[in-house]
């Protein structure tokens, strides 16, 4: 049995954190407010503050830097978006691929930017594997995902099928048929990006208040327990963490997830698993699991999470000891050649789900409020975008960027965000997609002639989702 001391491997490798910085006390005035010190706020700042070095920005964390999911993830630097089919619904193929370009594009602009302002942050662009590994249904689903990417407007360069050898030059899984690869997708330290990015805005002169929790909002201004910062624009960069801002609870759901990582792998080890590229990983089914080699030659590894009652986000980071054993046995079901590996940290935190699941960068100027997120366990890559895509909106800059159908404005056609049902509604509809996905899942494991099993219940959850939208 495992040792596990249940903590954050990032927390755990990423150099001390100074002291917290101080907390907002008194009457201050800022040009601009942002609540969030994760990838969103912090991004946007950054952003905004280039392109207008003259700016006054406060960013205001309830805990500290890094708190929310920003500094728990698995590490994916995605060039694509969750929900990319909904938001691109409608647009014109070649519009379709101008957008799949810039999320690409996103990848080594993230990549550009960490060396531009010398935040070593690991990142490394070793693209992602999609395995059919489990089992035989996974070749067909990984097939018609990659005809989905194709449709969607990623071209076939930056996606295509590996067949099993060649597959297995890249990483040995068991049993694997092939897979999918696509080329733009990186990996990361995301807690050592976060730090270092807190410090580049400290030189640019923004200013970072921890422990400074935002109790109210207002048109012209937020309020914490100790002080109040007025200001004609607030970014609320909250996500998955957004419960205590009434305003934001109603339209962005925190799920959670769980993530573990592998004591470091001996060479022997890795000479069986291959990954000598460092891609990241992920196999075709409802269980949503992934993973990458670190920098420290562990493997990270995430799978899917849960949704609790009440929408409560998940402050705390500890897991409970059958999450790990539940992810470590689907670790060693790819790789048997991991044996008996040692599970050395597990930890889990809130991502946020909006209710069209389209994640969005609005800007209403009416309440000075902006608002980026709802990037669905995608976050990590599409929030350095979008936070560009609302520093271009909030400067009134007419690029490439605020024209993406993510861009919500006033003059936006789908303008707005759309509430989540009250409770229990959303907690048993999460029962219910979570049991029909175990049910799918069970299904396809036991028995592989069952093809019709999984078209059925994807009809029913897209029948499902299509209702709710
Ligand atoms: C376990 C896990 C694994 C993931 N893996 C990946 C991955 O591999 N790749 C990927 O692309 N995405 C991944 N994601 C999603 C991604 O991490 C998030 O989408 C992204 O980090 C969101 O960034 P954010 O800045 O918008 O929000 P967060 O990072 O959640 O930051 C919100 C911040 O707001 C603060 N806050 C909240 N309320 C207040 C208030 N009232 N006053 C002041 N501060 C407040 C919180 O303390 C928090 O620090 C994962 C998420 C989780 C949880």
């Amino acid at each position: 049995m495992n040792d596990v001391p249940l903590s954050n491997f990032w927390s755990d490798s990423a150099p001390d954190d100074s002291d917290p910085r101080p907390a907002l006390t008194g009457h201050h005035e800022a040009d601009v407010a942002i609540i969030g010190a994760g990838f969103t706020g912090l991004w946007t700042a950054y952003y905004l503050k280039s392109l207008s070095p003259g700016l006054t920005i406060r960013v205001l964390e309830g805990e500290r830097v890094g708190h929310g999911a920003s500094g728990r993830n698995g590490g994916w630097v995605i060039g694509s978006l969750a929900g990319l089919s909904r938001l691109v619904e409608g647009l014109s193929r070649d519009e379709r691929r101008a957008c799949c370009r810039i999320l690409a594009d996103n990848v080594d602009a993230i990549g550009a930017t960490l060396a531009k302002e010398n935040i070593e942050a690991q990142f490394h662009k070793g693209g992602a594997i999609y395995a059919a590994a489990r089992y035989p249904g996974q070749e067909a689903i990984q097939r018609a995902y990659l005809e989905h990417l194709h449709a969607l407007g990623h071209p076939e360069e930056a996606c295509y099928w590996l067949d099993a050898a060649e597959l297995a030059e890249k990483a040995r899984f068991r049993n694997a048929r092939g897979g999918v690869f696509q080329r733009d997708c990186a990996t990361v330290h995301p807690l050592r990006l976060l730090r270092g990015l807190a410090r580049t805005l400290e030189t640019m002169g923004v200013t970072i208040h921890e422990r400074s929790r935002v109790r109210s909002r207002h048109p012209r201004g937020v309020t914490t327990d100790s002080g109040h910062l007025r200001t004609e624009l607030t970014v609320s960069a909250t996500e998955g963490y957004c419960a205590g801002l009434p305003e934001m609870r109603r339209y962005v759901l925190p799920v959670q997830s769980l993530v573990v990582a592998t004591e470091p792998l001996s060479a022997s080890c890795w000479a069986d698993i291959g990954m000598a590229g460092r891609p990241a990983f992920a196999d075709a089914s409802r269980l949503v699991n992934y993973g990458h080699r670190t920098a420290d030659d562990r493997l990270l590894f995430g799978a899917r999470g849960s949704y609790r009652l009440g929408g409560r986000p998940m402050m705390n980071q500890a897991i409970p000891a059958s999450a790990v054993t539940w992810r470590r046995d689907l670790l060693t079901d790819l790789f048997p050649a991991l044996g008996e590996v040692r599970i050395t940290h597990g930890w889990g935190g809130s991502l946020g789900l909006s209710r069209r699941f389209r994640p969005h960068a609005l800007l209403d100027r009416a309440s000075g409020l902006a608002t980026a997120g709802g990037y669905a366990g995608e976050g990590v890559a599409a929030s350095h975008l979008f936070a560009r895509t609302l520093a271009d909106m909030i400067l009134e800059r007419d690029t490439d960027l605020t024209r993406m159908p993510w861009a919500m404005d006033e003059t936006h056609p789908s303008r707005g965000l759309r509430r989540w049902e009250p409770e229990p509604c959303r907690w048993l509809a999460a029962q219910l997609i979570g049991l029909s996905y175990a049910g799918e899942e069970a299904l396809m494991q036991r028995d592989r002639s069952l093809g019709i099993v999984r078209p059925t219940l994807t009809r029913l959850n897209d029948t499902f989702a299509s209702v709710i939208e």
